[in-house]
């Protein structure tokens, strides 16, 4: 690398003047898996002007697409080719530098393989959400990916070590023994757990809620009074909300209300049918939907997912699940409420909260209207007028809000273990080589999933960080420019990662050139030393046109921050 660079500082410095400019891309391993698709996708690169190449080696449940000692090969590489290897030499030879990306945090495979396989007790233990992510809690899961880390630093000529997913998916985790037990030493108080059988409940809660109760009967509600659970008769039929996104953000109480409820609906995996409305498809991401369906299935419940041209087809007295089903048509309020009067019963989590304005869908619900949306820890109690949930013993707020926040101390303080072992070791092996990391963009975010991107600047465990504002929204992008020059005023560490492509009607698409157009704009008037672009599948010929004759025109070697060695 060093030879290639000094070429490339000579060839700038005989032009007369070089541009320094950190232009990377993110890149998958479909663009570099095979020598053709290398060659054809770094020929774009360069086309681009683009100088710093960050490539996916290590997902998918300890999948590599570098030679490994410790993670096997992605299966799809042809035998003998080394992907990372390859592409490390065809970028220095055209003066790119590459940093290996891996995946840290979310393990992106079933459980049944890789390294979980293997080691079932290294997975994150609770937030149910469907999601399968390790447990960064545990010295042996963190030394075991800085040693694969390490090791791809040491084999190969990389420049640098790129985190990304260095994050949990958010603060309620991990219940497993070793955590439980570090905590309880560390702060001297029990942790955080959801093992309580009764409510309260304290939980890290966000809702659409319905309101205004009509003929429901309120099983338990929110610390400010809004329901929480309802049930509500109609005729033969039943209908049950939680009134918050409650997959993922559950706990035993809850998990044995819905249980008991589920069963004395008479649920099984034919006569359950989790409905997707095409309103609702169209135009929100099916999340609360698919982690319901896997927190449904992890109580022992499979549910049938349909949309509305298979209502028909749902037998009477059968059991139907609306999670963030928030658009129904009204021809489907209507069927749910013939559905239940005949005998049906109904599982909603999270309020429909714009459907909630047809009155059949009320008289479904028992509810009138809405409340406020909230994202919040809340406590969940039961309701004073009922003798369906059984209270135990009272909550204090107060202790609970300690051990929240110490629990989410303790798990970012987890993160930040690796990545500062990892940087360790890394300026050890290759004092050049760059710790970097792929953060989320608002602080606030950050702060909710325990990536402490600004305490590891500030200590100086990473080198830079990437933050991933993808936003379609200028005025977004706006604010976060502001909350980072707050941070670091010459945006010396801070190098933005701007998508190349929109979501339209679900599809990815290559974005609007004016959108990139605009959003390089305001890099450079936030005077950003650079920028990543994600990804390189939407690097289009019209894009690298632009680049090439435009902002990237003159040829630029990257830019890094200053070490202070
Ligand atoms: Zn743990």
């Amino acid at each position: 690398m060093k030879t290639h660079l000094l070429a490339l500082l000579l060839a700038a410095s005989v032009c007369g003047g070089e541009t320094v400019q950190h232009r990377g891309i993110w890149l998958h391993p479909d663009q570099f898996k095979t020598p053709q698709l290398a060659e054809e996708w770094i020929a774009k690169i360069a086309a681009a002007h683009l100088n710093a190449i960050y490539p996916l080696v290590w997902y998918h449940g300890g999948t590599a697409w570098f030679k490994s000692a410790l993670s096997p090969m992605a299966a799809d590489v042809p035998e003998g080719f080394d992907p990372l290897g390859n592409l490390v030499k065809l970028a220095h030879a055209r003066g790119i530098a590459v940093h290996a990306w891996f995946v840290n945090g979310s393990y992106g495979g079933p459980v049944t393989k890789g390294v979980f396989a293997q080691h079932p007790d290294w997975q994150l233990q609770g937030d149910r959400g469907g999601e399968t992510w390790y447990d960064l809690g545990q010295p042996a899961v963190r030394d075991f990916q800085r040693d694969v880390m390490l090791e791809c630093l040491k084999n190969y000529d990389v420049d640098g070590l790129h985190f990304d997913y260095i994050r949990y998916s958010g603060q309620v985790i991990c219940y497993c023994d070793h955590c439980q037990h570090e905590f309880a030493e560390k702060y001297g108080f029990r942790p955080l757990n959801r093992s309580e059988e009764r409510f309260p409940a304290f939980l890290d809660i966000g809702a659409n809620p319905l309101g205004k109760p009509t003929t429901a009967n309120v099983l338990a509600v929110f610390d400010h009074g809004v329901p929480a659970i309802a049930v509500n008769h109609l005729d033969a039929g039943e209908a049950v909300l939680v009134n918050w996104q409650a997959a993922g953000h559950s706990c035993l109480a809850l998990d044995n209300f819905v249980t008991a409820t589920m069963k004395r609906f008479g649920a099984t995996a034919k006569t359950t049918y989790q409905i997707h409305t095409t309103q609702t498809a169209a135009k929100y991401q099916p999340t609360e939907q698919e982690k319901t369906r896997v927190w449904l299935k992890g109580l022992g419940f499979s549910t049938k997912l349909i949309d509305e041209s298979a209502l028909a087809k749902v037998p009477k007295g059968a059991t139907v699940v609306l999670a963030g089903q928030y658009l129904i048509s009204e021809e489907t309020t209507k069927w749910l409420e013939g559905f239940t009067r005949a005998g049906g019963h109904c599982l909603f989590v999270d309020g429909p909260v714009f459907a909630i304005k047809q009155e059949s869908l009320q008289r479904v619900v028992g509810m009138g209207g809405t409340a406020k949306y909230f994202h919040d820890w809340k406590i969940v109690s039961p309701a004073p007028d009922q003798d369906v949930l059984k209270p135990g013993p009272p909550v204090d707020a107060a202790k609970e809000r300690e051990r929240v926040e110490k629990w989410v101390e303790y798990r970012r303080g987890t993160v930040t273990e690796l990545v500062r072992a990892v940087y360790k070791g890394a300026k050890a092996i290759k004092p050049r080589a760059w710790v970097n990391a792929a953060v989320f963009y608002k602080k606030e975010s950050a702060d909710k999933v325990c990536q402490d991107w600004y305490g590891w600047l500030r200590e100086g465990c990473i080198d830079y960080v990437l933050p991933m504002a993808y936003t379609e929204k200028n005025d977004e992008l706006a604010k976060a420019f502001a909350e980072w020059r707050e941070f670091d005023p010459r945006m010396e560490r801070i190098i933005p990662g701007l998508s190349i492509y929109s979501r339209q009607e679900g599809k990815a698409v290559p974005r609007d050139l004016a959108l990139v157009r605009s959003q390089l704009d305001m890099c450079k008037a936030n005077a950003t030393h650079g920028n990543l672009f994600f990804t390189l599948a939407y690097l289009t010929d019209e894009l690298i046109q632009f680049l090439s004759t435009g902002p990237f025109a003159e040829p630029a070697k990257p830019y890094y921050p200053k070490t202070g060695e």
